[in-house]
């Protein structure tokens, strides 16, 4: 993708679904760990013509390797750590550190990403080392390479349509966790009044 932001919708949609088997921030933020090979390609080897291909972090063995030591080091760091309960306790969201959430995470957001920019960008060698081209690409494309653009349009369209609907259940996400406190605040008052009346003495 141009821009990594642009992962952070189908990302953080899918993220929000799966919110019981998989850590958010990680699912996230490992976004921008895999587009760092991006920028180390145009500091490291600035007259290539390819940009996906530095360290090979876009393919689905290094990728997924690559999010699960971060995932990892975001669990061994307790500063990272925090900044990670920080960002959810902002978020209004429910969220406690687990070690194999956390590397699901890592792994699946590295190749929803890999997959994701599989499609956009031909240079993705997604199934190296076995295949040095990029076959996804090769077959959505046409044989002369004719869908490129309308390809490329439609991914990003998907990216956007994907954050809108990121927001969309988030915010009904949180009315919810509201409703719910709400029931159960007025559970526990029923509860607490009805102890109080069998406490009372019986008259008579
Ligand atoms: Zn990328």
């Amino acid at each position: 993708m141009p821009y990594t932001p642009y992962h952070f919708g189908p990302n953080g949609l899918v993220a929000l679904m799966l919110r019981r088997w998989i850590d958010v921030p990680v699912f996230l933020l490992v976004n921008a760990a895999i587009d760092a090979s991006v920028l180390g390609d145009r500091i490291f080897a600035p007259g290539d013509e390819t940009v996906h291909q530095f360290l090979h972090m876009h393919t689905l063995l290094v990728g997924g390797c690559v999010g699960a030591l971060f995932a990892a080091a975001i669990y061994y760091v307790p500063l990272l750590r925090r900044l990670c309960e920080k960002g959810m306790a902002w978020l209004d969201l429910p969220y406690r550190v687990s070690l194999s959430k956390m590397l699901l995470a890592g792994v699946l957001g590295a190749w929803i990403h890999v997959g994701i920019d599989s499609i956009h960008h031909a240079d993705v060698q997604i199934l190296w080392p076995l295949l040095g081209d990029n076959p996804v690409n090769d077959a959505l494309n046409g044989m002369f390479n004719e869908r490129s653009l309308i390809l490329r349009g439609y991914v990003v369209r998907w990216c956007l349509w994907a954050w809108l609907l990121l927001f969309v259940q988030y915010a009904l996400m949180l009315n919810a966790f509201r409703l719910k406190a709400r029931f159960t605040a007025v559970w526990r008052f029923r509860r607490l009044l009805s102890a109080m009346r069998l406490r009372q003495p019986q008259l008579n």
